[in-house]
């Protein structure tokens, strides 16, 4: 192990570019790359960058400069830290980046990533190597599988990419340009992939694509299987107990996956849909292809097939032409769903994209308040939701220890991340907590027994370090011994994202 080399990824954006990461480190396992957690001591940074704001574009190019300091601290010492740049920025500005930044050594584009051990190698040799083709080859078969330790150390959930790329060219958006047209995996190579995750502990899967339920992967049979047909064969494998999938888009949600939310227990009562707006003059412009009718109605038939479903939502306010009007269209639409939670955007110019020429831009400050008053109600409907728990029961996937000793940290069926104070051999089981009180992101639960809460409570409790909790909140020590797995809770709505 002494000469393995270290590789430090950094994802930027969206889950896709987490599960990219994950594939990048396991093609450089092979390698005798081994992963570290921070840049200064790796012999390779992997930045896998987002191109969707102009804002996460500046973040990538400040984050290149803060590692060519270390560069060049590493090559004083003798020691060659090569730089790459992944993901979206690489796939749309290529050769830009070299120019631009010359600590950078390689460029890869997502579609190359099984490149990667060649392309290092060139690149030690002192070539700057740029590759963003769209390869013919299914960049899938050609990445690695992680080994069962690798899984392991990421945890008991994971994102399985099942749908790469975008047909649907809202007028605002880079993702149809950066990540190229829908793909679907097929279902059968998706479910071997599960598999091993499950045989390694993976208890929960999140099935992730730039419109994941327009999934078209062929089955066993040769036959086009959609979402739903999807989640129901993964939920046949031994361990997986739930299944969630992100992120949809409205004109994909079939009758066929809104009744699998009504009789499939793996699938999680929450659903992540972005809607952008509630005005339909703004949908239209923005090439939604929906109206706000259309997307109340959807929540609607959704709910009427899983009552307790929690939505959350992407919205971007200041879309050029947006008037006050407009976005009075957007808090009714909001007051109208009641939402979990919601990711919430002012409009960024993407050159390129047809919004980008509009001429009647909005200006910045409109932008900024218009957010913050779409930020206030969808906190507020946040806050509501996560407190419609207090006093109920939730089964929680219990997944790692907390900042606190002897606590641990797990998540609800919403999403919500829940604290308690459990003894570790709990982490992997699915546990009916007493929600006992909530904080600004998470809730706090007890487990259901008689049993005291610890000595000394929050004034003693000691952080240990490891583990991770967004809050201190000591609650009741564990006692009633776990219970078998459990699909979902019946009562109460939530989830929790912003
Ligand atoms: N495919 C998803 C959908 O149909 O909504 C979302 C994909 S995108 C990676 C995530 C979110 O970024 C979008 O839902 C949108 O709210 C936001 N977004 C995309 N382009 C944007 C832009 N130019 N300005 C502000 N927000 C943007
Ligand atoms: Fe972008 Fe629209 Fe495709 Fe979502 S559906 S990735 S917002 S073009």
């Amino acid at each position: 192990m002494s000469n393995a080399r270290k590789v430090h990824v950094k994802s930027f954006g969206c889950q896709m570019n987490v599960y990219d990461s994950h594939r990048m480190a396991d093609t450089l396992a092979p390698e005798g790359f081994v992963e570290t957690a921070t840049p200064e001591d790796a012999d390779l940074v992997i930045l896998n960058t987002c191109h969707i704001r102009e804002k996460a574009v500046d973040k990538v190019y400040s984050e290149i400069g803060r590692i060519r300091v270390m560069k060049d601290e590493a090559a004083a010492q003798g020691r060659q830290m090569l730089i790459a740049v992944a993901g979206c920025v690489a796939q749309a500005e290529g050769q830009e980046i070299v120019r631009r930044a010359q600590a950078v050594d390689l460029v890869v584009g997502s579609q190359n990533y099984h490149k990667l051990p060649g392309m290092i190698a060139r690149a030690r040799d002192g070539e700057r190597v740029v590759d963003t083709e769209f390869p013919v080859e299914d960049k899938f078969d050609a990445l690695a599988a992680p080994k069962r330790e690798e899984i392991r150390k990421r945890g008991l959930t994971a994102f399985v990419t099942v749908q790469e790329g975008c047909d649907k060219f809202c007028t605002f958006c880079v993702v149809p340009y950066t990540r190229g047209a829908e793909v679907s995996r097929p279902v059968e190579k998706i479910a071997a992939e599960v598999e091993r995750l499950a045989s390694a502990g993976v208890r929960e899967i999140t099935l992730i694509g730039q419109n994941v339920n327009a999934y078209h992967g062929l089955d066993a049979a040769g036959r086009t299987a959609s979402l739903a047909a999807l989640c129901r064969r993964l939920s046949a494998i031994e361990g997986i107990a739930r299944i969630r999938y992100t992120t949809s888009h409205p004109r994909d949600m079939d009758d066929e996956l809104i009744a699998a939310h009504g009789d499939l227990p793996t699938l999680m009562p929450y659903v992540h849909l972005p809607v952008q707006s509630g005005s339909d003059r703004i949908l239209d412009a923005m090439n939604r292809r929906h109206t706000a009718a259309h997307y109340l109605d959807i929540v609607a038939r959704m709910r009427a097939a899983r009552p307790d479903l929690a939505f959350t939502s992407d919205f971007i306010v200041g879309f050029p032409g947006e008037t006050e009007d407009d976005f009075q269209d957007t808090l009714r639409l909001v007051e109208a769903v009641g939402f979990a939670g919601a990711y919430t955007f002012a409009y960024s110019v993407r050159p390129g994209t047809p919004a980008a020429e509009l001429a009647d831009q909005v200006p910045e400050d409109v932008k900024i308040d218009r957010l913050h008053r779409l930020q206030a109600l969808i906190a507020a409907q946040q806050r509501a939701f996560n407190a419609s728990f207090v006093g109920k029961t939730l089964d929680i996937l219990l997944e790692k220890p907390g900042r606190l000793s002897g606590q641990l940290v797990g998540k609800s069926p919403y999403l919500q991340t829940v604290q308690v104070m459990a003894p570790p051999d709990r982490i992997g089981s699915i546990v009916p907590l007493a929600i006992v009180d909530i904080g600004t992101n998470t809730l706090f639960g007890a487990l259901p027994s008689s049993s005291p809460p610890p000595e000394g409570g929050r004034s003693t409790a000691k952080r240990s370090g490891g583990g991770e909790g967004n809050e201190d909140h000591p609650t009741p020590a564990p006692a009633a011994p776990t219970l078998p797995l459990q699909g979902r809770v019946k009562e109460g709505v939530a989830g929790a994202e912003n």
